[in-house]
């Protein structure tokens, strides 16, 4: 059986785990599905015996045409091409979908955070996602702020989703075998985030400033930062929430580094505006 382990192919062995994956999800009759990697089509069988409209982007053009023809156009869309590349609203307007997607894949590991981050841009048009990850990514995702797993992947998907993780798989669920676990994962993308931040562009640099050592406390990350901050209101904004700075990010839940967010937000607003052109020292 061929298998392109560059593309991330593990194909899903038993047609009752499919099911399993795809029945976890609660899928109604007139849902749309969007399914990442159809690879054989294990998923997209079930998926398709439950929704009113499959969309299945699949990279390898060997396989799309394996799979063309086994479901009729107007319930199975097969897209080839790179799920990195899909614009998802233009897709929607062509086809003419307009209903929160329910989002589903056997993800390929090598790349399965860059599809989540990427996929999560169309947020404004997902329900949910329902995805298979190496057990590792989906502790990063779900694991909540003092654990050796939370860091900037864990906060940009809580921060947009609830997630949940419903079962693990071992190896030989697969065909070949991966060498990990590999972990089902449901996200539900939140009405609105979980906390509010003044600008998520700078919520999302504050936190990658913050994680890019971890073993360094969160002032000496943002020090390093280039963020356009003076130290001196660094450290003042700290105090200003009661942020003891010898603290490491991985300490930091949701609503601290949203609170911390806002501080530093308005102290960098404060400090351009009051810009003298003097040399203030800034990071
Ligand atoms: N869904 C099938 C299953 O569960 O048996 C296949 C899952 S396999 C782990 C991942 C699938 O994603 C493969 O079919 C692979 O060719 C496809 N794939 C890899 N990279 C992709 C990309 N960038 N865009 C779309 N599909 C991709």
């Amino acid at each position: 059986m061929r298998a392109r382990q560059r593309l991330g192919q593990h194909f899903l062995a038993d047609p009752r785990i499919a099911r399993r994956i795809v029945e976890a999800a609660d899928l109604h009759p007139e849902d749309v599905a969007l399914e990442i990697g159809p690879g054989r089509g294990a998923l997209t069988r079930f998926l398709s015996e439950r929704a009113a409209r499959v969309l299945a982007v699949e990279i390898d053009e060997v396989l799309v045409r394996q799979l063309a023809g086994r479901w009729p156009k107007e319930k199975v869309t097969l897209i080839a091409g790179d799920i990195l590349k899909l614009n998802l609203t233009e897709l929607l307007e062509r086809e003419g979908l307009s209903a929160p997607i329910r989002v589903f894949g056997n993800l390929p590991y090598n790349i399965a955070t860059a599809i989540l981050q990427h996929v999560l841009r169309f947020r404004a048009h997902l329900r949910d996602m329902t995805v298979l990850l190496q057990r590792e990514v989906a502790d990063r995702i779900l694991s909540p702020p003092g654990s050796k797993s939370y860091g900037y992947l864990s906060i940009l998907v809580q921060y947009y989703c609830e997630g949940q993780r419903l079962f693990t798989l071992p190896p030989s669920a697969f065909r070949p075998p991966p060498k990990v676990f590999s972990t089902v994962v449901h996200l539900r993308v939140r009405e609105r985030p979980a906390v509010d931040v003044p600008d998520e562009a700078f919520f999302f640099e504050l936190v990658s400033a913050l994680f890019a050592e971890r073993r360094k406390t969160i002032l000496n990350n943002l020090k390093r930062a280039a963020m356009r901050l003076r130290v001196d209101d660094l450290a003042s904004a700290l105090q200003r929430i009661g942020l003891d700075p010898r603290r490491r990010a991985e300490t930091l839940a949701l609503e601290e580094l949203a609170e911390l967010a806002r501080v530093l937000f308005h102290a960098r607003a404060h400090a351009l505006g009051d810009a003298t052109g003097h040399g203030e020292p800034t990071i």
